[in-house]
Parts: C-alpha cells; sequence; structure tokens
C-alpha cells in the first residue's frame, strides 16, 4: 500500500492537538492527543539513553494503561520493536515465548512486578518500572520527533492466542495498523465523534486494534480500564460516556448474566464481536434489547480485521461474519470467485503479516505459493455473498468416514434451553474411528440430564454427529481471551 507513514502520534498531534485521546478509568485523567505525542517522544529519548536503537526487542509486561500506547508510539519513533507479553502466563512460559524473540529489556507495571523480576533473572535482561523508569523520562521530556516510518519493518510483534498449539510471534507493522483502520472504520462506521471503551487485554490484537489504535488514527477517544470489570464497563454505558466497545463471546455471555443488563441504552452502542464463534442465543439475548452485537472474523495475522456483519443485515444473516472489509480480498479454496460453497478462506491484502518473527518455515507455511495467507479456517459462502465461519481445519474430524465440523454440533448444543456454552472435540472410537465427546457448561440453576441432551440432539443433528459422551463442567480450560483450548480437553479425556 504504502512505502512510508507519518508517524502517527505526530500526526494526529498536528492535526488534533486539544482533542481527548484517552482517559484513564481510574484516575480519571484525561491525555489529549498532543500529550501524548509529547510524553511518546520522551519515552524515545528514555530508550535512546538507555542504549535502545532500530530493530532492538522491549519485552512490556502491564495491564491495560495509557503508557503502554505511549510506548508503542514511543517503539515507533525508535524503530524499537514492543513485545507485550501476556500477564496470565506463568513466568517459566514467559521465558519460553520471549526467547525465540531476544528482548534486551523488560518493562513492567507494580502488579507485574514480580513475574518481570522471575522473566528478567532468568533471561539475563534489565528490568525497567512504569512507575518509576518511564513516569521520570515523560517527566524530563524529549526532543520533537516526527519522521516517517517504514510501513513495513516490524512495529511490533504480538503472540496468537495459543487456541491450538504454542503461540507464534506474528510481525505486526504500521501498514497493517493503517489498514486495518480503514477496515474497521468502514465497516463499523468510525468518526472522531466517537468514544469507545478499551479493556481487552493489550497483548492481543483485539486490546490494541479493536477499537483503540484505529479510532486513535480517527482522531476519537478511549477511555482506558485495567482489565475487564463487566460492573465499571457497565457504569460507563449507563453516563454514556462510550457509545462503542468491541468484546469476544465470553465477554458477552458474562455481560448477558449480569441482573442489570436490561438498564442499559442498547440502541445507542455499537457492539462488535470476535476472536471465536458467537453463539446464536447471546445474539438474540441482546437484540431482543435493542443491541446489534456485530459478529466479525479476524486473526493476529490480518491486523486483525478482515470481516465485519453490516448492522442492516444482522438479524437477517445471523451467523454470519458479513463480507471481506474494503482493504483485504478473500477466497475460498476450491471455490469458484462469487460463488456459493466451503472452503479455506484465504486473504491477501495490506492488513496481512508479513510473517513470523525469526520464523521462515512458519512463514513459508503460512502462505500459498501465490502470496494468499492460508486461515485455517473453513468459510461457507452463501448464494448473497455473506460469509458463515465454519470451523477449523484442525478441529475438524472423521466419523464412520463423514467430516464432522465439532463448531455445528456446537451451535445446535447451544440451542439447548439449559445449555450455557458447549464444546466438542473429537476421541477414539475402534467402531466409527472417531466420535463426538461434548463439554457442557449448563445455564446457571438448570438441571441438564445428558441423555435428554442427546436425544433432543439426535432430533436435530445427524446421528454420527451426536455426541457419544456428554460431561457437565463448571467451565473450560480457556486462553487469555476466553477461547476455549481444545487440546487441553482433550487430555482432560484420557
Ligand atoms: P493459535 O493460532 O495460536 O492457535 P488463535 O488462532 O486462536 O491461536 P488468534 O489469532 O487470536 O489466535 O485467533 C484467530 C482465529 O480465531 C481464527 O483463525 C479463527 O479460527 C478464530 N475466529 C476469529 N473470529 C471468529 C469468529 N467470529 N467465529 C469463529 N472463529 C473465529
Ligand atoms: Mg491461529
Amino acid at each position: 500500500m504504502f512505502d512510508t507513514i507519518p508517524d502517527m502520534a505526530a500526526k494526529r498531534a498536528e492535526i488534533s492537538p486539544d482533542a481527548i485521546a484517552f482517559i484513564d478509568a481510574d484516575s480519571r485523567r484525561q491525555w489529549r492527543f498532543a500529550e501524548i505525542n509529547d510524553a511518546a517522544n520522551a519515552v524515545a529519548a528514555g530508550l535512546g539513553q538507555s542504549g535502545f536503537t532500530h530493530g532492538d526487542r522491549l519485552a512490556i509486561l502491564c495491564l491495560n494503561r495509557v503508557e503502554f500506547f505511549i510506548t508503542l508510539f514511543a517503539c515507533q519513533k525508535t524503530g524499537v520493536i514492543l513485545c507485550p507479553l501476556n500477564w496470565r502466563q506463568p513466568a517459566p512460559e514467559l521465558v519460553e515465548t520471549l526467547e525465540p524473540v531476544g528482548a534486551k529489556a523488560i518493562i513492567h507495571d507494580h502488579a507485574q512486578a514480580g513475574l518481570a523480576e522471575a522473566v528478567a533473572t532468568t533471561c539475563g535482561i534489565p528490568q525497567l518500572a512504569i512507575e518509576t523508569d518511564l513516569a521520570a523520562w515523560i517527566e524530563a521530556g524529549g526532543e520533537r520527533r516526527s519522521a516517517a516510518v517504514d510501513a513495513n519493518q516490524p512495529w511490533y510483534l504480538l503472540f496468537t492466542s495459543g487456541t491450538t498449539g504454542r503461540p507464534k510471534a506474528v510481525i505486526q507493522t504500521a501498514r497493517m495498523a493503517w489498514a486495518n483502520a480503514v477496515n474497521i472504520s468502514q465497516a463499523s462506521r468510525m468518526t472522531a465523534e466517537d468514544r469507545s471503551v478499551n479493556f481487552l487485554p493489550l497483548f492481543h490484537t483485539a486490546g490494541i486494534n479493536l477499537y483503540t489504535l484505529p479510532l486513535f488514527l480517527m482522531g476519537g477517544s478511549s477511555t482506558v480500564l485495567p482489565k475487564f470489570e463487566p460492573d465499571q464497563i457497565f457504569d460507563l454505558l449507563k453516563q454514556s460516556r462510550v457509545n462503542q466497545f468491541f468484546g469476544v463471546p465470553a465477554i458477552y455471555q458474562a455481560f448477558s448474566l449480569l441482573p442489570d443488563v436490561g438498564e442499559i441504552d442498547w440502541n445507542s452502542v455499537r457492539c462488535g464481536c470476535g476472536g471465536a464463534p458467537l453463539p446464536e442465543p447471546l445474539i438474540r439475548f441482546f437484540a431482543g434489547l435493542g443491541a446489534k452485537v456485530l459478529n466479525g472474523m479476524g486473526m493476529t495475522e490480518t491486523g486483525p480485521t478482515v470481516f465485519l456483519m453490516d448492522p442492516e443485515n444482522a438479524e437477517r444473516k445471523i451467523g454470519s461474519v458479513g463480507r471481506a472489509q474494503m482493504l483485504t480480498e478473500m477466497r475460498l479454496d476450491g471455490v469458484d470467485a462469487g460463488q456459493a460453497g466451503a472452503g479455506e478462506i484465504q486473504l491477501r491484502g495490506p492488513n496481512i503479516t508479513p510473517g513470523y518473527y525469526l520464523n521462515e518455515k512458519a512463514t513459508r507455511d503460512a502462505f500459498t505459493e501465490d502470496g494468499w495467507l492460508r486461515t485455517g479456517d473453513v468459510g461457507r459462502r452463501d448464494e448473497d455473498g455473506y460469509i458463515f465461519i465454519v470451523d477449523r481445519i484442525k478441529d475438524m474430524y472423521i466419523s464412520g468416514g463423514e467430516n464432522v465440523y465439532p463448531a455445528e454440533v456446537e451451535r445446535v448444543l447451544n440451542e439447548h434451553a439449559d445449555v450455557l456454552e458447549s464444546a466438542v472435540i473429537s476421541m477414539p472410537d475402534a467402531r466409527w474411528g472417531e466420535v463426538g465427546a461434548a463439554f457442557i457448561i449448563p445455564r446457571p440453576g438448570a438441571s441438564l440430564d445428558p441423555d435428554e441432551l442427546r436425544s433432543w440432539s439426535r432430533q436435530r443433528l445427524a446421528a454420527y454427529k451426536v455426541p457419544v459422551r456428554i460431561t457437565l463442567v463448571e467451565d473450560f480450560p480457556r486462553t487469555a481471551a476466553g477461547k476455549v483450548r481444545k487440546p487441553e480437553l482433550r487430555s482432560m479425556l484420557l
């Protein structure tokens, strides 16, 4: 798309210096675009004094806070590559994640000091604290920088969710960020008047790129919460201090169980959702309250926005993720262009990553010979061009010679009145090769009988898709984004 891109914080400070970019939810401190740029210049100077140069990696371990974004913009100014880490992971896992990337230092907040120290000691790197070192840099200030940046060099790295295996370090560039901003702002009709709330963890793409960074680029403002606190978010919504947010299905599930969910004026809020299959009963529940929860699909590798459902057709095409957005081309492997059918979703466009950091093999495997990203997800296009995510290819299994997509079985199970959530995996079977095993979280207060659920399913699913084993559980093993870790579920069957 572009070879160079203007320094984002400097440009925004030039265009709308006095508009509010960020609000810290706890302290209520407001940061104007000019203040964010000044602070980012100061942190850039501090990094330089600490010996950081272009291409060095800086790990960061903190709850969501405005200083994270300041550091991100400072990295853009200096070419230092930021590596946000997952504070839910224990130190040995973090070390394993970080070692192939090779960070020069780790910056952290007070709450993560112990974890950061363990990682720093094992990796033999120094620690920096946001509340002291970074604060001192910001206090001291730094010279103005506004040089354009190379659009395609690594700006920061994000690790995939680790749903199917070990997290992979995905290169994120300024070009990807802008392409994502175009995709999401077009799809969700974002303007400088919009106010969003940031609470998804910043070590995943959704935390940064849905909607916070795109909204920053558009000149709107974001209220930053340290983490997901449903009551705090509901307070902001009740006071109309935010008019849009992006969540993952687990977040809408949690909201739906709150006693005051009916007290929000849902009509005035734009709600996006993605990252995992969105159960249709949840879409209908929120539709009953006047909310249109728009299903979207993206990946760490895609910036992330690729698909977002349009509000006009959210009910008519319930379950769909809409169409590929403005800057992204999509094809379904094995399906003729524009035709209805199902196949692997393959993507091309400026929002797609150049690859996995220092991992040529994984990068090669992720792309087709003609340069399209293989998503590993099967999509189905209907006769009107709407895309439905079928499932991950890796999760499909074969029972008696028939392909079974667990997500399809889950969709049916989720329709049962006593089922809150379901997760289906395969298990070996002497007669059929593989059969389904379902884990079910019952609705609070419901008494669910597995035999009854099985016979209910038989009326709605082909016999080979009906789970042979049904296990009731309180929760599933999940990633930080609330996704079900199916490999762990598989080991629970052993
Ligand atoms: P890993 O690659 O480490 O196994 P991951 O694929 O879960 O983890 P992410 O990049 O966070 O890591 O997630 C992207 C994946 O999430 C997609 O490839 C797709 O499988 C799934 N996904 C995203 N949005 C949706 C959606 N709306 N419906 C169904 N699945 C979705
Ligand atoms: Mg993935």
